[in-house]
């Protein structure tokens, strides 16, 4: 009876510090939507950042210039540490505006289209040959070389519609940009063009890197959805269609270039780190306002909102804009790296690049079935009151990736915005500031900045 009493007691007791620990970080959480929403400084970061700075593809003048920026204000902001992290970067340029036109017999129709990033030039005077439409890699093999030697491979294969989120679309459709060009080089294509990787019909070309590797590198584009169907169009109609592309691209020297790293120092003088980012570099063809001038400036966000809360973490909290995410990861390589040189102990990265959208919750790399149900029981009904509770497991990031390897036991996660309309202009020209919404970038801030106060207090033992 006696000790029947005392478990009673016992389970009553973790019960009620539970549910007081339960209480304590629901208020923390709604003081850091409070300050998001009512004093947040993101939105006016990131019109600084689209409009004052702009594209700043790795090695260009504006990926040093936004460097420069970026380390002033987190200077600005006071916090503990505050640095450039070295790192070398590719430098590729796209070069004059490129041309795009499919001719049948006489009659020649411009299409909008993008060289992919690290494409090769075509000769001064352009490439014409007839195109062949494939929609997957694999056809390549099929056809032979007898039937894409000498001819514009042109992949046609869209979006998947199917997938609830978008991102798992991109996903499928990618290989196309990604390892397209390289796959048809060695069949003897003399360039490829792709299908822009978007569920959207209009306009817009959507770059993206592709990768040679060791094949021959070929000139390479993406075209719009609507020139896509008209070439597809066009090639059912007459059989026999060519296409002249013309592009001006250079790979010039490597060029020295950072990461931006803010600190706030850890209470309890440990070495462990909680790493939250996105990455500073864009495409060239527009303003990387959603990709991922969202994503850095969210990421700096959680930190200005800790030290105006005055929140003291136990851990050191990292903000980290990362440098080269878009064509050749040279940023999150080199921050694992010199992590792992200087000793530091990893205990969670959160990346936030999918959109500046609203906030849906977090996917967590490698999650089992105990890990979700804990994280589920526990922390689920904390984000309930913001419409962003979906702890899922599943992808983390780019840039955060190499940690992986060097921190085994690390929590690698995603940030989940809603998906639906990041692939409308995710890569091209329309990814401007006027297509984030303010309230949207808060809310994921104020979403990221609770998950880390949540993972510094209580750790992700589930
Ligand atoms: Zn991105």
């Amino acid at each position: 009876m006696k000790l029947k009493s005392a478990a009673l007691a016992l389970i009553a007791g973790v019960t009620l510090s539970l549910s007081a620990h339960a209480q304590q970080d629901s208020l923390m959480m709604r003081k850091i939507f409070d300050e998001a929403l009512v004093n947040g400084k993101c939105y006016d970061n990131l019109r600084y950042l689209c409009k004052q700075i702009g594209p700043r593809l790795s090695g260009s003048a504006g990926a040093q210039k936004a460097v420069a920026w970026s380390k002033k204000l987190m200077d600005s902001y006071g916090f503990d540490r505050v640095y450039l992290q070295e790192v070398m970067v590719p430098h590729w340029v796209r070069g004059e505006k490129e041309q795009g036109k499919i001719i049948v017999g006489k009659t020649e129709v411009p299409v909008a289209l993008a060289a992919l990033g690290g494409s090769v030039a075509t000769p001064k005077t352009g490439i014409t040959a007839e195109v062949i439409e494939l929609h997957s890699l694999q056809e390549l093999q099929s056809l032979g070389e007898d039937k894409i030697k000498g001819k514009i491979v042109f992949f046609n294969r869209p979006f998947d519609e199917r997938f609830i989120e978008a991102g798992e679309a991109y996903g499928t459709a990618g290989d196309q940009r990604n390892a397209g060009p390289a796959a048809a080089a060695k069949y003897g294509a003399v360039a490829v063009i792709v299908r822009s990787l978007t569920s959207a019909l209009d306009n817009y070309p959507h770059t993206g890197g592709t990768n040679y590797g060791t094949s021959p590198k070929i000139p390479a584009a993406a075209i719009s959805t609507i020139a896509a169907n008209k070439l597809s169009d066009l090639l059912k109609q007459n059989g026999k269609v060519k296409f002249f592309l013309k592009d001006n691209c250079q790979t010039l020297p490597n060029v020295l270039s950072y990461n931006v790293i803010g600190e706030i120092k850890g209470s309890a003088n440990n070495n462990k780190y909680i790493t939250v980012g996105g990455h500073l570099d864009s495409w060239d063809l527009a303003e990387g306002a959603h990709d991922d001038g969202t994503g850095v400036m969210q990421s700096v966000e959680v930190l200005r909102i800790f030290k105006t809360l005055g929140y003291k973490p136990k851990n050191n909290i990292r903000a980290v804009f990362f440098m080269n995410e878009e064509n050749g990861h040279k940023g999150g390589l080199k921050y694992a790296e010199q992590a792992l040189k200087d000793k530091e102990e990893h205990i969670a990265a959160i990346e936030t690049d999918e959109g500046g959208f609203t906030p849906r919750g977090f996917s967590f790399e490698g999650a089992n079935a105990a890990f979700l149900k804990g994280i589920n029981q526990q922390w689920k009904k904390l984000f309930e009151p913001y419409e962003a509770d979906r702890l899922v497991a599943g992808g983390s990031g780019t840039d955060i990736g190499p940690l992986r390897d060097s921190f085994p036991g690390i929590n690698l996660i995603g940030f989940r915005p809603d998906s639906q309309r990041y692939f409308d202009i995710h890569h091209t020209p329309n990814d401007v500031f006027e297509n984030v919404n303010k309230r949207e970038l808060e809310l994921g801030a104020a979403t990221i900045t609770s998950l880390i106060y949540l993972i510094d207090q209580h750790g992700l033992n589930f």
